[in-house]
């Protein structure tokens, strides 16, 4: 935790940075290159990705704060949340600046009175899929405020459902984000 504390600080804190180069932060650099390689992006400077703070926030975020957030009044909290059908694997990421609780509840009522307004309730009726109860279809991914972030974090999600072919979002207009790449390979390697 010692080092992805230190590149939280590192990212929030001073991303172009002015500091002296550190062990830590060199080697955090190191990573961010060997991926931007990897994804056949060595062209590209991370210095001039980095300056999108926003996003590097939103993989701060996932990346840190991406945890199983367990107390009882979870569902009263807004940000971004996840669907997942009962009957397969595919998922709806959504955000909600009021409560994720009226959320669940409004896209049920869709599928009930066969509205448009859902893509998770269309799917269940273009389907004839089931789904859950608001404890096992609706996974919080994110606690925050209505604002940019929540936008941010949402299409990060998106993007990711659909790299892995699992979503029921509309498809992404923007097809192809480096940074939204990078954070996906990070998230993946710590997982193994
Ligand atoms: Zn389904």
């Amino acid at each position: 935790m010692g080092e992805t504390r230190n590149a939280y600080r590192i990212l929030v804190g001073n991303p172009e940075g002015k500091r002296p180069l550190g062990r830590l932060r060199r080697r955090w650099v190191d990573n961010i290159r060997m991926d931007l390689r990897e994804i056949g992006w060595d062209g590209m400077d991370w210095k001039d990705l980095a300056q999108d703070r926003e996003q590097w926030r939103a993989l701060v975020n996932t990346k840190f704060l991406r945890t199983k957030h367990e107390t009882t009044d979870k569902y009263n909290l807004c940000g971004v949340y996840q669907m997942t059908c009962k009957d397969c694997d595919l998922k709806y990421v959504g955000q909600t600046g009021r409560n994720f609780r009226k959320r669940y509840k409004e896209h049920i009522r869709e599928i009930k009175t066969n509205g448009q307004k859902s893509k998770f309730a269309q799917h269940i009726l273009d389907t004839t899929h089931n789904y859950h109860t608001i404890d096992k279809a609706m996974e919080i991914l994110h606690i925050e405020k209505k604002g940019k972030m929540l936008n941010t974090l949402e299409s990060f999600h998106i993007y990711e459902l659909t790299k892995q072919n699992l979503q029921m979002n509309e498809a992404l207009t923007d097809s192809y984000n480096p940074i939204y790449d990078i954070l996906i390979k990070i998230n993946q390697a710590q997982e193994i």
